[in-house]
């Protein structure tokens, strides 16, 4: 099974306004399982919907419309609806009291116009519209030689298409597929290697049509994998996202840092945490990049000192670019802050033509420096060597041995 997104409207084609709808519809079709094949962006005019939705129902086994139900001269869908079906327009007693009773309700005349919104296709449902005036169309057309494309035509207003798509279609749409009811997504935070380089490292896991699937993302250098499960219920979900999850982590190792909304800043402070340690940094590439990240972490808890990690990072320093080495930067960090651990970004150069930022971290068991080639143009140039020099931290900083385990 897969879909079509329409959406209708002059404002569309003519660049005026952006389609929204169309992405907001694919990404829900995807949570249940049906892919979309096609987008197709068409004008207010009869015949360009006639041509558009006859392709549509022929390539794909649902098509999910929207814009055009209104109630002006120029929304023509349930027209288009009607010319694709073969069929006649025909007035609900149902959708033209809902409309009656929503200018009712305003103490407002309805004009003539609005009993346009009244009228559908005869073989076509209403779905009703609680937000709005126009009501949405559910309808078959049916194809020679196989079964009926689903169409269901919704207003272009986003937050009425929304509420009628969780109310109506996507309940329609589950109700073929009792064993996939709920979907569940887990999500596992990656920063150290590309890409392509982790999906590499997961040829299996990452295939199309695995279940569960798993789908990577890639921003700013953090890599999120998200382990999409469909199943019965939550239990059930959870039941198939926990092997995957195993194998992700046995794959990847060091590279996972953390899941859902962990960002390397909460990792790398948390690192400290458990070293005991505090830190300070000194940015002289970074524009105080690093420091901005580590201080919304550590109040990301808001204004409730319990959450977060409160006292940790100890300040920053953001300084011109440094003639000084990274090193001499963290200790310089280290010593006007007051912290365990300097960490200092800077100076940029470029010996052999590729420029390369020096990152280092000191503590009190010594330093560790890294070169970080540049790449990306300007603020994610910035923020993938920020994240660089935290991973530094997160990946260094060794967590003192619990007593009674072994000593290396
Ligand atoms: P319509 O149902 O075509 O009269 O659309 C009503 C309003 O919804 C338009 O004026 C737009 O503001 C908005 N709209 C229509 N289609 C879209 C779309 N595909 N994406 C985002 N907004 C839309
Ligand atoms: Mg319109």
């Amino acid at each position: 099974m897969r879909a079509e997104v329409i959406a209708l409207g002059d404002e569309l084609t003519t660049g005026q306004r952006l389609d929204t709808n169309s992405q907001w519809i694919s990404r829900e079709l995807a949570v249940l399982g049906i892919p979309t094949a096609f987008h197709t962006t068409t004008t207010d005019s009869l015949a360009d919907g006639v041509a558009a939705f006859r392709t549509a129902v022929e390539r794909a086994d649902v098509v999910v419309a929207t814009g055009g139900l209104g109630p002006t001269a120029d929304d023509l869908t349930r027209d288009v609806l009607a010319a694709v079906a073969g069929e006649p327009l025909t007035e609900s007693a149902e959708a033209l009291a809902a409309v009656e009773a929503r200018f009712a309700r305003r103490a407002a005349p309805m004009p003539e116009s609005n009993r346009r919104q009244a009228l559908f296709p005869r073989s076509s449902r209403v779905i009703p519209n609680p937000d709005g005036t126009a009501p949405g169309i559910d309808i078959e057309i049916p194809r020679a030689g196989r079964g009926a494309c689903r169409v269901f035509a919704l207003p272009g207003v986003p937050g009425e298409m929304k509420s009628m798509w969780s109310a109506m279609v996507a309940p329609a749409l589950v109700a073929g597929r009792p064993d996939a009811a709920t979907i569940l997504f887990r999500r596992i935070k990656c920063f150290g290697a590309g890409e392509s380089a982790i999906e590499a490292m997961l040829p299996d896991l990452v295939r199309r049509g695995r279940e569960p699937l798993v789908g990577i993302t890639a921003h700013e250098a953090t890599i999120t994998l998200r382990i999409a499960a469909r199943g019965r219920d939550d239990a059930a979900c959870l039941e198939l996202v926990a092997p995957t999850e195993r194998l992700i982590r046995a794959a990847l190792g060091d590279l996972v840092y953390g899941v859902e909304d962990d960002e390397i800043e909460d990792a790398a402070l948390a690192a400290l945490a458990r070293a005991g340690g505090t830190l300070a940094t000194a940015e002289a590439a970074t524009c105080g990049a690093a420091a901005a990240l580590l201080a919304g972490a550590a109040s990301r808890g808001g204004l409730d000192p319990q959450r977060g990690e409160p006292g940790v990072f100890r300040g920053g320093l953001v300084l011109p670019a440094a003639v000084e080495s990274a090193t001499a930067l963290a200790e310089r960090a280290r010593k006007e802050l007051g912290a365990s651990h300097g960490l200092g970004i800077g100076p940029v150069r470029a010996p052999d033509g590729v420029e390369a930022v020096e990152i280092a971290l000191v503590g009190p068991g010594g330093g560790r420096t890294v070169d970080h080639r540049l790449g990306g143009a300007g603020q994610v140039r910035i923020a993938r060597a920020a994240k660089t020099a935290l991973d530094l931290v997160r990946t260094s900083v060794q967590s003192p041995p619990r007593p009674g385990s072994p000593q290396p």
